[in-house]
């Protein structure tokens, strides 16, 4: 026996889509909805009042990672897990995360609808803050689930304005110990992830469905580079030790080593650079740069952070300026698993629907996931590849194809239909 195909209710959570796209601090259609602030509380209550509304079962951790239950018939049996994030970059788009997050209720919604018992539990996860916006390290939530961080590291974060994160998020509601986020062994017996692809292959092939089959490694770099400031008429050129003529160098260097790793896998991009004072009569006296490597290989991924480095190093030294350089995160890439890569395939062949094996250049909190439980992905095509800016945009019947796709996933995930051994009877 095979599920039932689920029948999509897209208007519905297009309609929903809208409703969380609104609870944002920039006008439409951008989006912005960073940790902790009002408006991502408002969009976690949207979430939690939805998932309630469809029976699940409801509870937050101590950092607000949120899991919406659906019961199986054996209910002690560890769930599939599917889900993603809300929290939205400053100015960006309504799909990144929310698709995941709100399309993972609507399958299960759909398999309820149809008449589907799981035999494993469905849960769907909510991870705390995916993007990096306010505490500079990107996947917090999934990243202590999986134990990459430890309570001590998260206790020690502080965000721009230099307020800790304990203190901010107990502001926000969220009590408990640090400590017991962490996942326990075998927590989930797989986990799988609706994402939009951010990028623009499936929609130049016209390809519906595409499979992940490995997630870059991302890392990240600070770079403090601390010179001398003064007042911009009053000092003359000759010894000046500006700090933003050094950044400029170092930005530059980082496009230029990243280009010329041999490989079009590497990039690097300076996205921040924070000027001290920032006055335009003022020599810059101190910048703070960070930047983003990725690479789908881990040696040559970490040769490039050793060469901008070490080449800032050097450019510093030159300018006689001071430069401390801080890896904020250095992850190796992720592989999903065969199990979870078989399911989705499935599905797609369920459904007729052609599908792409790729890879994911953005990371996810599937790359922490993946340490925890056979995990996969399934890409959605979003419109010329755009993501993280307001322009950010994926057709109905896209995402509808892609809820299908996981909703049909998580059924055979959950163990009620078990091909292998032919049981057609919903139990095990
Ligand atoms: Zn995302």
């Amino acid at each position: 026996m095979t599920a039932p195909r689920p029948e999509v209710d897209i208007s519905r959570v297009m309609a929903e889509l809208d409703a969380l796209a609104k609870r944002s601090d920039a006008p439409s259609p951008a989006v912005t909805r960073v940790l902790y602030t009002d408006t991502d509380l408002a969009g976690r209550a949207l979430i939690k009042e939805l998932c309630a509304d469809a029976g699940l079962s409801v509870r937050e951790d101590p950092i607000g990672n949120t899991f919406a239950r659906w019961d199986g018939l054996e209910p002690d049996l560890p769930p599939v897990g599917t889900g993603s994030h809300i929290d939205a970059i400053p100015h960006s788009g309504r799909y990144d995360g929310t698709v995941g997050v709100l399309g993972a209720l609507e399958a299960i919604r759909a398999l309820k609808r149809a008449g589907f018992r799981p035999s494993r539990p469905i849960e769907l996860v909510m991870f705390t803050s995916e993007e990096p916006t306010r505490f500079g390290i990107g996947c917090l939530g999934s990243r202590a689930l999986a134990g990459a961080i430890t309570a001590s590291y998260l206790a020690s974060l502080r965000d721009r304005d230099g307020r800790d994160f304990d203190e901010i998020r107990r502001a926000a509601g969220f009590q408990g110990e640090l400590s017991d986020v962490r996942l326990p062994e075998g927590a989930y017996t797989a986990f799988v992830e609706l994402h939009i692809e951010q990028g623009p292959h499936l929609e130049r092939d016209g390809i519906p469905i595409g499979i992940v089959t490995a997630i870059a490694a991302p890392a990240a770099l600070r770079v403090t580079l601390t010179g001398e400031g003064g007042h911009a008429g009053a000092v003359l050129m000759r010894g000046r030790k500006d700090a933003l003529c050094a950044a400029a160098e170092a930005v530059l260097l980082v496009e230029t080593i990243a280009s010329n790793s041999g490989s079009p896998d590497t990039v690097g991009t300076t996205g921040v650079c924070r000027v001290h004072p920032g006055a335009i009569n003022s020599i810059p006296e101190r910048v703070t740069l960070e930047i983003d490597i990725r690479d789908i290989d881990l040696v040559r991924r970490n040769c490039t952070l050793d060469t901008i480095r070490g080449a800032i190093e050097a450019m510093a030294q030159r300018r006689q300026i001071a430069a401390h350089v801080e890896c904020l995160n250095s992850d190796p890439p992720a592989s999903t698993s065969v199990i979870v890569v078989e399911a989705i395939r499935a599905a797609c062949g369920e459904l007729g629907l052609r599908s792409l094996p790729m890879i994911s250049r953005a990371y996810h909190d599937s790359l922490f996931m993946s340490r925890v439980a056979p995990t996969g992905m399934i890409f959605i095509p979003c419109k010329e590849g755009i993501s993280h800016r307001p322009e950010e945009y994926s057709e109905p019947e896209a995402i509808a194809r892609g809820i299908e796709v996981l909703a049909m996933t998580v059924a055979r995930l959950s163990g009620t239909e078990d091909h292998a051994q032919g049981a057609g009877d919903g139990t095990r």
